[in-house]
């Protein structure tokens, strides 16, 4: 497939992107620069910029780009941010946050999805630090975050990740039940306190860990 193919294809989606109410010019900008194609299977490639989730291995899922620019911009994120993504899958998430010129740190508890997304996103020069574990703990050594986003559905808001952020830092998360979750901005005002507003449905693989769900099932 030719890279003019690709490139067009992305353009109409950044189109369908702001038809849909994106209006986040940063976030737009680096969406257009990701070839998201390389993020997923060669069998897949074709779809790459359909407005959709694909499949990824051990039943996971590339999150829909509508929700990758979604959630990206209710971060607000600012160069050199420092942000946790829980749940790597694919890389294309971290790729866009690292595009935006944050310091990325992504981790991933499949371990083919964290060994695959590591090598892409290196492949491609995009400076994010991956790890493989239960993101549903976070990762304390890189703590207090500007930004946490966590990319699979939650039961409930895990409390180690709110200690992770800083005061002011935002984290977006889905949390409901296993079919469908809302999507929480949470901010934390100060050292006990955290304001949380209820946004749009979603269905997102489930977080499995410590503080997630206890099994795939
Ligand atoms: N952000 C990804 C991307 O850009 O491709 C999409 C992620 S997919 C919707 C959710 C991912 O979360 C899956 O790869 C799944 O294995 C991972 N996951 C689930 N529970 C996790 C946990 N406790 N820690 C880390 N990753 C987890």
């Amino acid at each position: 497939m030719k890279t003019t193919y690709y490139s067009e294809q992305r353009a109409k989606l950044i189109e369908q992107l702001k038809e849909r109410g994106i209006t986040d010019t940063e976030v737009l900008n680096a969406m257009s620069s990701i070839p998201r194609e390389k993020f997923i299977h060669t069998a897949f490639a074709q779809k790459a910029y359909e407005d959709s989730a694909l499949p990824l291995a051990n039943l996971q899922t590339i999150s829909q780009p509508y929700t990758v620019a979604y959630m990206t911009s209710l971060l607000n994120i600012q160069p050199n941010d420092i942000i946790l993504e829980i749940g790597t899958g694919s890389g294309y998430q971290a790729a866009v946050l690292a595009k935006l010129g944050a310091k990325v740190y992504s981790i991933e508890r499949e371990y083919e999805l964290y060994s695959k997304s590591t090598k892409i996103l290196q492949e491609l020069g995009f400076s994010v630090q991956t790890r493989f574990g239960d993101g549903t703990i976070g990762w304390s050594q890189h703590a207090p975050y500007d930004g946490i986003i966590v990319t699979a559905g939650a039961p409930d808001i895990p409390n180690t990740l709110l200690k992770q952020l800083k005061i002011g830092g935002k984290m977006v998360i889905p949390s409901g039940d296993r079919q469908s979750q809302t999507l929480y901005l949470i901010t934390r005002q100060n050292e006990n306190d955290y304001d949380s507003t209820q946004l749009e449905e979603f269905k997102f693989v489930p977080l499995i860990g410590r503080e997630g769900w206890q099994d795939s099932k």
